[in-house]
């Protein structure tokens, strides 16, 4: 085995969105940390997903100094509906005092933003050095890195993904996200639709003048879907969104596979899981990410007074802060797919009573989009 070369207070195994923030909450709080990605650090300037981020979001990454940087869409209107079934509710941003609901970002605008930030802080990034393993020793933890052994006292795994050997729980939905932009006619530039169908959500996030689509659909069928001519997509997303908007053109598709796994404890001993790599959410409510920066504020906050990153009694403190917005934030998600994926008749009736109920009742509707804008943070 390689002898240590280098010693981080703090390894932050990954450096895409998550990792970053990370790194730069902890420079805010004084506390150095290195970030050790497996590809190239340019890797992440390339995610094509578009991301609908939270009012809180928006907070955090100004905190950051990287929300000037970022290029966003506001939504000032939540309109959700379901396929075959009466109901409809609207949220508006008026209505709940806020200039948006939320923005809507390409993850590579996010990136490079987060990127720059921590090139300017001097941050430690290492490209192309994967994390093979970690041991525990007596006084902290070894990383293995590409033949290297790095002494640290805590591991911060910002991995974005769960293995699928890990000990986790796991709900496969049987869905696959299909991805995409879309222009449409007379499109009204800040409204964001989400449209429960019985093969899975599809959510319209407006974006630059345009809509980014996440299309749900039974993952037998995604290649598919994903690989028809420009025209027959077309002519598909149209049929299944209904007639509120009249689609003209698309961009090429991208297939990503849709599970719920989340680790029963984000923390075990001298290492914390955050976001993806602690709870990977169906993409419905568009919580993945949002969750993740708040993870990502609460262990900033919590390693600031901590002697020792690593020591039991400050990871149990993590965990503790972040569970009730974690279930709450998987509850929720998985509740929705539950309830509007399900196809019996009475449901759907009792799902079209439900967002009349939203639509009818503000004290509910402003409970539901503060939940979507802060998290747990917004709960009596
Ligand atoms: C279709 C879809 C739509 C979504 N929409 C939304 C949305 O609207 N709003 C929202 O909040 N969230 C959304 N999400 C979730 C969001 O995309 C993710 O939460 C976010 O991109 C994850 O960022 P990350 O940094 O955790 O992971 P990643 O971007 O995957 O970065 C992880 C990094 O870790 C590196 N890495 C992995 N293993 C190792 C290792 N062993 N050693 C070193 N490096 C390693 C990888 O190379 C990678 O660069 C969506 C997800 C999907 C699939």
């Amino acid at each position: 085995m390689a002898e240590a070369l280098q010693s981080a207070d703090i390894a932050i195994v990954g450096g895409g969105l998550v990792g970053m923030a990370l790194a730069l909450a902890l420079r805010q709080q004084g506390i150095a940390a290195e970030i050790f990605e497996a590809r190239q650090r340019s890797s992440a300037l390339a995610d094509q997903r578009i991301l609908a981020l939270s009012h809180g979001s928006r907070q955090i990454l100004e905190s950051l100094g990287v929300w000037s940087a970022i290029s966003s869409t506001p939504i000032k209107t939540i309109h959700v509906s379901q396929q075959g079934g009466l109901g409809r509710a609207c949220m508006t941003a008026v209505e709940q005092g806020v200039p948006a609901l939320g923005h809507v970002a390409a993850a590579s605008s996010i990136a490079a933003a987060l990127d720059a930030a921590v090139a300017t802080a001097k941050i430690v990034y290492r490209e192309g050095r994967r994390v093979e393993q970690t041991h525990g020793t007596a006084s902290g933890i070894n990383l293995e890195c590409a033949g290297d052994v790095i002494p640290t006292r805590l591991v911060v795994y910002a991995e974005g993904a769960i293995a699928a050997d890990t000990a986790a729980v796991v709900r496969d939905y049987g869905q696959d996200a299909v991805i995409c932009t879309a222009r449409a006619e007379l499109l009204s530039p800040n409204v964001a639709y989400e449209r429960f169908t019985p093969q899975g959500p599809l959510a319209l996030l407006p974006y630059a003048g345009q809509l980014a689509v996440v299309y749900t659909c039974p993952a037998d069928q995604a290649v598919v879907l994903a690989n028809l001519p420009d025209a027959d997509f077309l002519a598909r997303l149209q049929t299944h969104f209904g007639s509120r908007l009249t689609f003209l053109s698309v961009s090429p598709r991208q297939v990503f596979p849709l599970v719920l796994r989340y680790r029963k404890s984000p923390v075990a001993t001298r290492c914390v899981w955050l976001g993806n790599a602690a709870q990977t959410l169906h993409p419905v409510a568009g919580q993945g990410f949002n969750l993740a920066l708040r993870d990502v504020w609460e262990l900033s906050r919590i390693l600031a007074g901590a002697a020792d990153p690593g020591a039991a009694s400050v990871l149990s403190r993590y965990a503790a802060a972040r569970r009730c917005d974690r279930r709450g934030v998987i509850g929720f998600t998985d509740g929705l797919i539950r309830v509007f994926g399900n196809p019996n008749p009475l449901l759907r009736h009792a799902r079209g009573l439900g967002l009349m109920a939203m639509d009818l009742l503000p004290p509910l509707r402003g409970f539901i989009a503060r939940r979507m804008m802060y998290g747990a943070r917004a709960w009596p």
